[in-house]
């Protein structure tokens, strides 16, 4: 069985990201993010405080914004309008699950599509239905394109089961799935006999959020299975949706949870950045700086 360790995709697309952002630095652009936490969630803090590290490691200029956790919808919006309105800021990264009293839906289609660097724009992501996302894709759906890619999963033609059905991972990666002719089956809650539906798969993506769900009996052999997953054991440790310990030597490849899909996850948002610098700034009209960006 080959662990999918998503460290060595990671270093890849922080390597290329740091050259490119020499490359903007070098046209007198820094790349910068507001990474905007609202409330004092614990996991959130430790989630900004590792994106915040990184941006630091590669060159991304990150402003730390705390909000309180009885903003209203109306100063949550004002807080985006004034960072749609800073030229300075190229992308804006407002940590999920926004408090109850803020709808999700209202609150996205106000952040600019350019500075949207995790996918909250309904417009960033009918692009994807439509193939038009020009290198910036959502976090989560495109570091699992990115570890499939990486560890050379051929995917053409192959049976690829999702289970979910979210905006956030499964409707997105289905469609990217799909651009690359795979056979694509997205499950959820209510399908029937899940079990055998995922044993016939090539591949199988999981992103229930439910602990160790899954054992051996969900998958064949020959399974690549990619957890999504990030749960919490009654322990507090965390684990996957998939029961490692299970499936261990019995399918054909896994990702581990934690040092799998999540810090690849990371890498892709912060690359999103460079990419809305890139945008934001007119350079790809610049033939001198396309031929050199690659
Ligand atoms: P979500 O919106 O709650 O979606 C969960 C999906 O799983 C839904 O489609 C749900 O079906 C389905 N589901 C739940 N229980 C099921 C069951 N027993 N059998 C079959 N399907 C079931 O959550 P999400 O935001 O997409 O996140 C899902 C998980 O991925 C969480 O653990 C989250 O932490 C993790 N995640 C990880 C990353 C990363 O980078 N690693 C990023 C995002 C999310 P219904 O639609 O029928 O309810």
């Amino acid at each position: 069985m080959k662990v999918l360790l998503g460290k060595p995709v990671a270093d890849a697309i922080y390597k290329k990201a740091k050259a490119r952002i020499s490359l903007l630095r070098e046209y007198g652009y820094i790349p910068r993010v507001a990474m905007v936490q609202i409330g004092t969630a614990s996991d959130d803090t430790y989630y900004k405080q590792s994106l915040m590290r990184q941006c630091e490691r590669i060159g991304i200029q990150a402003d730390d914004v705390s909000l309180p956790e009885t903003i209203t919808e109306e100063e949550l919006i004002h807080q985006i309008q004034l960072f749609n309105e800073n030229q300075e800021i190229h992308g804006v990264m407002i940590f999920r699950p926004l408090p109850a009293h803020i709808s999700n839906e209202k609150i996205s289609c106000f952040l600019d599509h350019c500075k949207d660097v995790d996918y909250m724009n309904p417009d960033n992501l009918g692009k994807i239905i439509i193939g038009k996302s020009r290198g910036r894709l959502p976090g989560t759906p495109a570091a699992v394109m990115e570890m499939l890619d990486f560890y050379k999963i051929p995917l053409e033609g192959q049976g690829i089961v999702i289970v979910n059905r979210s905006l956030v991972v499964g409707k997105p990666l289905a469609m990217l799935l799909l651009d690359r002719s795979a056979t694509v089956t997205v499950c959820h809650s209510k399908t029937k006999k899940l079990a055998d539906v995922m044993r016939r798969a090539d591949i199988v993506v999981t992103a229930v959020g439910r602990p160790e769900l899954f054992t051996a009996s969900s998958f064949d052999s020959h399974s690549v299975v990619i957890d999504i997953g990030i749960n919490k054991r009654a322990d507090g440790s965390m684990c996957g949706d998939v029961d490692y310990s299970s499936i261990e030597n019995r399918v054909a490849a896994v990702t581990p949870v934690p040092r799998g899909i999540g810090v690849v996850t990371s890498a892709v948002l912060l690359r999103n950045v460079v990419y809305a610098c890139r945008q934001l700034s007119g350079l790809s009209m610049v033939a001198a700086f396309e031929e050199r960006w690659g």
